[in-house]
Order: C-alpha cells, then sequence, then structure tokens
C-alpha cells in the first residue's frame, strides 16, 4: 500500500524530500547492499540513482517470486498472432530456463559489461534472453525486429556485441520472413564481428546454422545454470536506440537500481497493481513500452505478463483478457483505431478482472478514448512518455485512494513523482512551448548515452543553461500541474506509435542517385496516426528522374517495411529559411 492519500501529498513528499522519497520507494527492491543515498552527481555531471546499494534485476524479476512461493505462478504468457501459438511460463521454470540460457551465454564467453545484441520477435525466448544477460550483468540490446539490414548494421556497429540473437523468423501479417538473410546482410556492412550468433529455430522456418558461429538457443538454455551476479545499481542493465532530430539513432542506456524501484513503484502507483495481477501490454518487446511493462515492470512486482507477437484484434484482446483475468490492459492509440475499425459492437460479455486501460505513445484523441470507453466500459486513460524516461512523466495514479475522477483523465495527466516538467524558459513569456524536465531526473530514466564503447552524459537532450533535459515536446501545464500535449518540436514521427525521425529517412532517400534534395515530414494517418511523406526535388537535366517507387523501395530496404512511407511527392524546390533550412511545417501544411 502506498503511504499517500492524494496525488498532492505523493507528488509533494517527492518535491520537498527526494532523498526520503526515494530510500522508501527504494524498499520495494530486494538489494544485496541496501542503499543509503538516493542520488548522487557524476563527475561527468549527470546523476547516479543509489550510488551505494548493490543488487541484481534478474533476481528481482524472478527468483525472489519463486522463493516466496510464486513459483507456480504464471510469469509470462504468450499469444503468437502469425501463428496462434500459445504458452505460459510459471516463474519456476522461468527462473529454470534463464538460469540456463545465463549458462548458455557465458559459454559462449558474455560477461558482465558485455553487450548482447537481440533482433528477435515479441516471444518468451527474447524475455529469458533479456533476463538472462541481466542475471550475468551483460548489457541487452533489444532491436525491433522488423529493421532491415542497414539498420542493424549501424547499431551492431554502435554497440559491438559480443553475441546476436536472432528467431529463425518473424512475421508480416501471417506470412514468415526469415530472418538470416537480415542479419547476414546487416553483417556483410558491420564494421563489428561478433563471437557468436544464437538462433531460436520456429516451426514455420528454421534457419540453417553456420558451423563456428551459430549456436542453437534451445540447446544453449541446457547448459549449467548461473546465478545472479551482484552489481552496482548504476551498472547498466540495457541499451535502447530510439530516433532524435539528428537523424542518428541514439543508445539509451538504463541502468539497474534506478530502473528497478521506479518500475516497481510506478506499478503500484500508476497502475493500480499488486502482486498476483495480470498485466497485458500488447507492445513490441523491441519498444520500450515492451521492455519496461512487458518485461520487467510486472516481473519485478510479481505480477503475471501477457505479450503478444503481431497486432492482436478486437476480439482476441477480449478472449485473453477474460481468460487470463487481466487486470490492467496498455495499449496504443494506433491499437485501438484497429479495433474500432473492425466495428464491433460494445463487448458482449463484462471483463470483470479488468480494471482499466492505459494508452500512450502517440496523440490520442478524445472520440477514440470515448469509443474505448463504450466498447470496454472500463476507464480508460492516456499518459505521456518516450523511451529516454523509461516509465511515465505524466499519468493518472489508481494507486493512491483519493484518485481523480475518471471524467477528468481524459488528458495526459499530472506528474509523476520526481518528474519537473516546465515550459523552456525560451517560451517564458507564452502559455505553452516546448516542455523540459528539471535536472535531477528521477530513478529509471535514462543513466545516460552510449557513445564510443561507454555510457556519456546525454548533452544533445541537455539545454543551454544545462539545468533542463529537453523533452522535444510542446505543450502547456495549467494550474493543476496538468500537462497538455501538443506533438513534437523536431523531426520525429510516430508512425503507429514507433518511432522515426524524419531526417534518417532523408538520408536514405538522398542516398538515390537522382536525387538533389528532399524532405520528409509527418501527416496524420487515420489508422497510423502520422505516416510519412517523402517531398524530392529530382537532379535536374539528367533526363533520368527517380520514381516513387524506388524510393520506397530504398527506405524499405534500409530500414525497413514498418515505416510505412508510400507517399512521394516530387517537386522543383523545398521552401527554406533565409539560412536555408528547410521550412517543414510549410509543407506539412502542404
Ligand atoms: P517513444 O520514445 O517511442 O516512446 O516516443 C516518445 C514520443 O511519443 C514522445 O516524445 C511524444 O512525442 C509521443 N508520445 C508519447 N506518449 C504520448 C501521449 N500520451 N500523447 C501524445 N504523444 C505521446
Amino acid at each position: 500500500m502506498v503511504p499517500w492519500t492524494t496525488y498532492k501529498s505523493m507528488y509533494d513528499a517527492a518535491l520537498n524530500q527526494p532523498g526520503q522519497f526515494w530510500l522508501d520507494a527504494a524498499r520495494r527492491v530486494t538489494w544485496t547492499q541496501k542503499p543509503r543515498l538516493a542520488c548522487r552527481t557524476r563527475a561527468d555531471g549527470w546523476h547516479d540513482w543509489f550510488p551505494d546499494a548493490t543488487l541484481n534485476t534478474c533476481h528481482n524479476a524472478v527468483d525472489r517470486h519463486v522463493e516466496n512461493g510464486r513459483g507456480g505462478q504464471a510469469a509470462l504468457i504468450w499469444h503468437s498472432c502469425a501463428t496462434k501459438e500459445r504458452q505460459a511460463i510459471t516463474y519456476h521454470d522461468l527462473r529454470r530456463r534463464v538460469a540456463g540460457f545465463a549458462g548458455g551465454l557465458r559459454s559462449l564467453g558474455v560477461g558482465q559489461g558485455d553487450r548482447v545484441l537481440i533482433a528477435m520477435p515479441t516471444m518468451i525466448e527474447t524475455a529469458i534472453a533479456m533476463l538472462a544477460c541481466a542475471r550475468i550483468g551483460a548489457v541487452h540490446v533489444v532491436v525491433f525486429s522488423g529493421y532491415a539490414g542497414p539498420e542493424l548494421a549501424r547499431r551492431i556497429d554502435d554497440v559491438a556485441p559480443k553475441v546476436i540473437m536472432i528467431a529463425s523468423c518473424s512475421f508480416q501479417g501471417h506470412s514468415a520472413v526469415p530472418a538470416a538473410p537480415v542479419l547476414n546482410d546487416a553483417l556483410a556492412i558491420a564494421m563489428h564481428r561478433p563471437q557468436a550468433c544464437v538462433i531460436v529455430q520456429r516451426r514455420a522456418c528454421t534457419a540453417p546454422l553456420l558451423p563456428g558461429r551459430d549456436h542453437d538457443f534451445h540447446m544453449l538454455e541446457h547448459s549449467t545454470p548461473v546465478g545472479p551476479v551482484t552489481l552496482r545499481s548504476e551498472d547498466p542493465l540495457y541499451i535502447l536506440h530510439t530516433s532524435g532530430t539528428t537523424g542518428h539513432a541514439k543508445g539509451i542506456v538504463r541502468d539497474n537500481g534506478g530502473h528497478a524501484v521506479a518500475l516497481a513503484l510506478s506499478m503500484e502507483l500508476i497502475y493500480g497493481c499488486k502482486p498476483g495481477d495480470t498485466f497485458f501490454t500488447t507492445s513490441d518487446l523491441g519498444w520500450v513500452v515492451g521492455h519496461s511493462y512487458g518485461v520487467y515492470a510486472p516481473l519485478l512486482n510479481g505480477c503475471s505478463s501477457v505479450i503478444v507477437e503481431g497486432a492482436p484484434s478486437a476480439l482476441l484482446i477480449q478472449a485473453l483478457c477474460h481468460e487470463y483475468g487481466v487486470r490492467c490492459l496498455f495499449t496504443t492509440p494506433t491499437q485501438m483505431r484497429l479495433m474500432r475499425q473492425e466495428g464491433r459492437h460494445p463487448l458482449g460479455v463484462i471483463l470483470p478482472a479488468l480494471a482499466r486501460i492505459f494508452v500512450a505513445g502517440e496523440y490520442a484523441d478524445p472520440t477514440l478514448l470515448d469509443w474505448a470507453r463504450s466498447y470496454f466500459r472500463k476507464p480508460v486513460v492516456n499518459h505521456w512518455w518516450q523511451t529516454e524516461t523509461g516509465w511515465s512523466i505524466t499519468a493518472h495514479f489508481f494507486g493512491l485512494p483519493e484518485c481523480e475522477p475518471t471524467s477528468l483523465m481524459n488528458e495526459i495527466g499530472r506528474p509523476a513523482p520526481g518528474f519537473r516538467p516546465a515550459i523552456a524558459p525560451a517560451f517564458a513569456q507564452h502559455s505553452c512551448g516546448e516542455i523540459v524536465l528539471s535536472l535531477p531526473l528521477p530513478p529509471g530514466c535514462l543513466a545516460g548515452m552510449w557513445k564510443d564503447g561507454g555510457v556519456r552524459v546525454p548533452s544533445t537532450y541537455l539545454d543551454d543553461t544545462g539545468r533542463y533535459y529537453r523533452t522535444f515536446d510542446e505543450g502547456m501545464i495549467d494550474g493543476a500541474h496538468g500537462v497538455h500535449m501538443l506533438g513534437r518540436s523536431d523531426d520525429v514521427i510516430k508512425v503507429a506509435g514507433r518511432r522515426i525521425s524524419g531526417v534518417q529517412i532523408e538520408k536514405v532517400i538522398a542516398t538515390h542517385p537522382a536525387v538533389h534534395a528532399c524532405a520528409v515530414v509527418a501527416v496524420p494517418d487515420d489508422l497510423r496516426g502520422q505516416r510519412p511523406v517523402a517531398y524530392v526535388v529530382p537532379v535536374a537535366g539528367t533526363g533520368c528522374a527517380p520514381s516513387s517507387e524506388e524510393i520506397i523501395a530504398q527506405v524499405r530496404q534500409v530500414i525497413g517495411r514498418w515505416v510505412g512511407l508510400r507517399d512521394v511527392r516530387f517537386v522543383r524546390h523545398l521552401p527554406t529559411t533565409i539560412s536555408g533550412k528547410i521550412r517543414r511545417r510549410h509543407l506539412t501544411a502542404c
């Protein structure tokens, strides 16, 4: 039970006595060395949470629940929308498989601090691989399995993994897409050579194992099991790449201790979940919500987590909620729009266990949330997130005894504890502008950026004063702390809730020999929220204009199909400012 009754008492406690607040919150985690200090500024100016403490995240997410009598409870429940397979794994079996696979990684030479790149779809094996890394202090780098070879190659070179893992195939709809060719493409481009590759063989299509390079996941699982190692709270747990203004994917680094504390608290405070409850997130494990609420938060809290491969229909969501007694459903507005498009009438069955539904990741228009409320006949609320923050910056707090009425919950809510949003000083005269967050950020947020083989200060996120983290989201803050979002201030596009930078797409288009200049902007899309549109200026006077098909194919080949570029418009020139910068907003309005 949380010790606060109202939002104000909770938020003020974190604001006025942050050290005490977070040391109290840290009691939710089992430490090998308990923290006495909440936060410390590092020599490089960034901050570490619980810097005098040690723990193991995998022990907290798996072993301690077995030790506390939850061994027989389902830890993960997986459904594949493509193959219709379903699997549930208890905490007891999860511990056995994770410990065995951790031993397998060790036998391949993986040790503390080594990176393991996991380019796999949402599967139980993906979660096992993540937890096995956490167990031995290796740093997992999960890459969304929809990326094409060149994007995968960039991530391989960025983190120099000792081991790369793939599943033999992923699925586009119901068609199996072999993954070995993508891996081979990536390795042909990348400078870095992994020591080994691990392949999860799937029934739909097996991959040939390259002797001396490839190992079978299920064989490795039978290695001698290893126990959790003791790690410093600030040791990196994972790196997750995300798109930003520069057009280069940035590796966001998450620590062990702050991450475990923040997620454990959020499950109680925001989602109102207790041990034994079932949590269902529709996010792919390759994105941040999949990391935080598909795997870590539910497991840290002794819940059962439902994960799905592919996009579930409204009927499947209903069936899974019914069958597994789901208490909280976490999904995206795009998934909601897909469900609405199915045109189903309000649920025939009542889902008694389902308490509430959360959406995040992109703009959700109020009519969509109203549709979801009438379909599920449950509270449906929105909250604001970033890969960088790892948990919600603003939310509604169902764990508080005096929770606000759901009728007031249309917006993205109020700041979570430790988040101190403000309108950027540059916009001080205006009621809206870019939202910045005062430093230090609370536990669970980025512990730094991965650069040149180490964890560095995330300087691209700092404003000119060095006192604020820039969210690159624009909005307003009202007198009651309510935050209202207007959209990104940079070129980031959310396609079906998945993040891609316009500049990243432009860089690919610009390599076409017949392209002189290009700009990619987001336009609204009825189903996916946003979609990219490319404005292309062909090279003049060559007589060989590029075709839309060539440009679309190039983007698919380098980044992946999921980017959804279908609209290429040829123009004679791009609108620019006097300093030569492209006026993207002008293009969006065209
Ligand atoms: P990602 O890092 O993929 O989680 O994307 C983060 C970005 O998604 C944010 O910076 C916002 O632009 C957008 N976003 C996240 N949650 C919301 C929300 N509830 N409403 C509107 N946009 C959101």
